[in-house]
């Protein structure tokens, strides 16, 4: 099957070619010439399956005829993440370049008078995330009623984000003759509800099973203590200990949980960045975009944050919290093992996930075995700074240096390390970026987020900062033994434990390391 049986036009096929692309993969195949019948089409397919040019290949074909009004655009895309909506704009502009198309951004982050601007002068393809679309319906400058084509895209994350109300909100402002295309990796009773009322007839694509992983990708689970410090240091050395690692995201089920390992990994040396709804447009952009260059082998991500990035290659990925939904297990592990590509997931699991483990293997229909190899951790000299305050406190008050006072130990960290009597870093610590005020490595207040991410009164509560399962007995753990993936040779432990000194990373590989500032005046 090649791309010139689908019924795209000439200028389209054209630019296929100028990617290399040859073959359509299956939802391409089955969705495009649906798509240009203008049929309503519900996609259920997951990121990596090529379902953007399933879908933006056809509207380019359709929108070669006809012309944008001001302030009425003619196709609108709906996604949940602002990064997931510049991907599908770098889309247009990568398969739209011989065609004269306005294409319109409208994400929170960027200035209204710009967005309006471009509005006026008509759009043929707007490109946007829920909020922010509301917020330019809301005040005037967009008129919703001349789209022909409708796109939701990723809306069972859209669904976890709280935004099915401004999804419905927006489908009665589009006309009801409108084309709808509807994609989904997975269908829960909420979502097939949504397509009930907003699809009219749809054609029904769906490219591979929800909620399955690839088999391109090994899967293990490594046992943890349930100390946040203990599973740090275990992650550390899985990183240093994997084989083959490239690069790899780690998972974490908070954002402030993302905040504190990026800066812990940071801390020991690794070359690391993050991604999670807090931070700004800008540093999400820069953060993802050297990680996609290579320049940051490694990205420490929630999954709201890191949801259907297009970013190939993954060799590994950490799920440095086991998820507490387990279709989110399977978007994360689908950060590897892309396009038949080999890859390593690897979960760290402590004895309070084994109620998610549980819904994990059962999703997925097949058990993950445990890792070989001592990875049981001990507590070091250098991660007595990472514990939490109160225990060192306590340590300190068994070592005769008086009783801990909890809110004025609390305060304490603020002080700098000299004030407090700790361990001084290293010079290349002190010089490095970390060397910012303790604050800023503080899970940030939580301000109001941009209304993207801000959960909806009517939606359930978001999936960050559920609490935890309860404890399970341990027969999980018996996993298959004839598929035990070794994720990497065990170093004899005196030699682990010099590695784990903060200062001294010469047992990291090169590519880990994070370049060195040097130190100011030197
Ligand atoms: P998506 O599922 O849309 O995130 O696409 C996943 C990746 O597949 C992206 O890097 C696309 O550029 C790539 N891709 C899309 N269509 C094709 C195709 N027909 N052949 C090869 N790669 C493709």
């Amino acid at each position: 099957m090649s791309f010139t049986h689908l019924g795209l036009s000439e200028k389209v096929l054209a630019a296929v070619a100028a990617t290399g692309y040859t073959t359509p993969t299956p939802i391409q195949e089955q969705a495009i010439p649906h798509v240009l019948a203008r049929k309503d089409v519900l996609g259920i397919a997951q990121t990596g399956t090529g379902k953007t040019a399933a879908f933006v290949l056809p509207m380019l074909t359709i929108l070669e005829k006809g012309r944008a009004r001001a302030r009425m655009p003619r196709t609108l895309i709906l996604e949940p993440t602002r990064e997931l909506a510049a991907q599908v704009k770098e889309n247009f502009d990568r398969y739209g370049a011989g065609q004269k198309l306005n294409v319109a951004l409208l994400i929170g982050g960027v200035s209204f008078g710009d967005q309006d601007a471009k509005l006026t002068r008509g759009v043929d393809v707007l490109i946007a995330t829920p909020g922010r679309l509301l917020d330019h319906t809301e005040r005037g400058g967009l008129l919703l009623t001349g789209v022909e084509l409708l796109v939701i895209d990723e809306a069972d994350r859209m669904l976890d984000m709280g935004f099915i109300p401004d999804i419905e909100r927006v489908c009665k402002l589009v006309p009801f003759t409108r084309q709808t295309l509807f994609f989904t990796a997975t269908m829960p009773p909420e979502i097939r509800r949504i397509t009930e009322t907003f699809l009219h007839n749809p054609q029904k694509v769906e490219v591979s099973k929800p909620a399955t992983t690839a088999v391109t990708v090994t899967q293990c689970q490594v046992p943890a203590g349930r100390e946040a410090h203990e599973k740090r240091e275990l992650l550390r050395r899985l990183l240093r200990e994997a084989k083959d690692l490239q690069n790899a995201i780690i998972f974490c089920n908070r954002k402030r949980e993302v905040a504190v390992v990026h800066k812990s990994l940071q801390k020991h040396g690794f070359s690391v960045g993050a991604l999670h709804g807090d931070m700004d447009q800008s540093a999400r952009t820069a953060a993802l975009e050297q990680f996609r260059k290579g320049e940051l082998p490694l990205l420490v991500a929630s999954d709201v944050a890191a949801r259907g990035l297009d970013i190939p290659e993954v060799s590994h990925v950490f799920n440095f919290d086991v998820p507490h939904h387990p279709d989110d297990y399977v978007h994360r592990v689908g950060r590897t093992g892309r396009a038949g590509r080999s890859g390593m997931a690897i979960s760290l699991v402590t004895p309070l996930d084994q109620k998610s483990m549980v819904a994990i293997e059962k999703l997925i229909g097949q058990s993950i075995p445990r890792a070989e190899g001592d990875f049981e951790v001990r507590t070091d000299a250098s991660d007595a700074s990472e514990r939490p305050r109160e225990q060192r406190g306590r340590e300190r008050s068994r070592g005769g240096r008086g009783k801990p006072q909890r809110g004025r130990d609390r305060e304490r960290s603020h002080e700098p390390r000299e004030a407090r009597g700790e361990a001084q870093p290293s010079a290349e610590a002190r010089t490095a970026p970390e060397a910012r005020p303790a604050s800023e490595a503080r899970p940030a207040r939580e301000a109001r987020p941009p209304r993207e991410s801000r959960p909806p009164r009517e939606a359930r509560p978001p999936r960050e900062g559920k609490p935890s399962s309860e404890p399970r007995d341990g027969a999980r753990q018996q996993a298959n033994p004839s598929h035990v993936p070794s994720i990497g040779r065990p170093e004899p432990r005196r030699q682990r434990e010099a590695d784990s000194e903060p200062g001294d990373h010469s047992h990291l590989p090169a590519f880990l390391l994070r370049p060195v500032r040097s130190p100011a005046g030197a």
